[in-house]
């Protein structure tokens, strides 16, 4: 057992040769060793995939909606398809091999690999998380930030990879050192034609008249595997739920607001640009007891 755990992938696609033909499926590293490359495109281009998958008591949660996710990433990116059989059971074993704690994460790192080798990069890395607990309970404020791309912009510039979890993420870094200049905690990006979006690494979760609803997924944002099962909770209390266009004007006028994400999962919004948002905290806990005790 170990604080942190990297398992390198000798195969992470079927569509490209093996780093080592004889190795075994993965192999275990020592986090700060020297198992990547610095001409690693995904180091040197950001030119790769990713997911966060936060594990309780060792169990990974929302796995198989996350290596969907990973796969919808890689084909965006026209990178070969992650072999999910070899993810599935990296991630496994390295959850198991974690230490023993309440909340931790994994998070798989699949990169276009060295220029010209045409052979992707592939590691699962796990550590226990920070702890959650003032922002589930307490609130979060954010303020909103132009992203700059209208809400269209993942059909009009699909180059753009809106809507993909790649692994440039600097302006999402930038965004969210703006939110703290600015005195907040994070920043929920709206469309430059006015449309609400979603956090720097979380979607928007909204209260309206006693029905949840989120920004529509088609909108260049990461359709998330928290809100998908946020849903699936508020579908089992038997709140109605939608995913709508949402403009400024809607969230102002929204009852209650989330940021809900793996690792921190839901978090109330307690100010928006300043202004105080009132915060359903009975609510905020049934959802984050229903979301860390996920079976899968
Ligand atoms: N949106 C962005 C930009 C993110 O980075 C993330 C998570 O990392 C999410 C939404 C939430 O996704 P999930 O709930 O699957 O973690």
């Amino acid at each position: 057992m170990t604080e942190t755990v990297l398992a390198v992938l000798n195969q992470p696609s079927r569509e490209a040769a093996a780093h080592d033909p004889a190795a075994d499926a993965f192999t275990y590293e020592a986090p700060l060793g020297t198992n990547l490359q610095v001409q690693d495109l995904g180091i040197i281009r950001g030119d790769g995939v990713f997911e966060t998958i936060t594990v309780v008591d060792g169990r990974p949660q929302a796995l198989e909606a996350h290596l969907d996710r990973f796969v919808r990433s890689a084909r965006m990116l026209d990178l070969p398809l992650p072999d999910l059989d070899a993810w599935r059971r990296a991630v496994e074993a390295v959850c198991a091999e974690l230490d023993p704690v309440h909340e931790a994460f994994a998070k798989t790192v699949m990169t276009r690999g060295v220029e010209g080798s045409d052979r992707p990069t592939g590691w699962v890395y796990a550590a226990a998380s920070g702890d959650s607990t003032p922002a589930r309970t307490q609130g979060i404020s954010v303020v909103t930030l132009d992203r700059g791309y209208r809400h269209d912009v993942e059909r009009t510039s699909p180059w753009l990879l809106q809507g993909a979890k790649s692994l440039s993420y600097a302006v999402n870094m930038a965004a969210l050192r703006e939110a703290v200049r600015r005195g907040a905690d994070d920043a929920l990006f709206v469309s430059s034609d006015g449309y609400v979006l979603e956090g720097t690494r979380a979607n928007l979760v909204m209260a309206v008249g006693g029905r949840l609803v989120t920004p529509r997924t088609d909108i260049g944002i990461l359709a998330g595997t928290t809100q998908a099962d946020v849903f699936r909770f508020a579908e089992a209390e038997g709140i109605e739920t939608a995913y709508e266009l949402v403009t400024m004007a809607d969230l102002r006028a929204a009852d209650a607001l989330w940021l809900v994400s793996s690792v921190r999962q839901a978090a109330p919004i307690r100010l928006v640009n300043g202004d105080e948002q009132a915060m359903d905290l009975d609510l905020t806990e049934q959802m984050n007891e229903f979301l860390l005790s996920r079976e899968s």
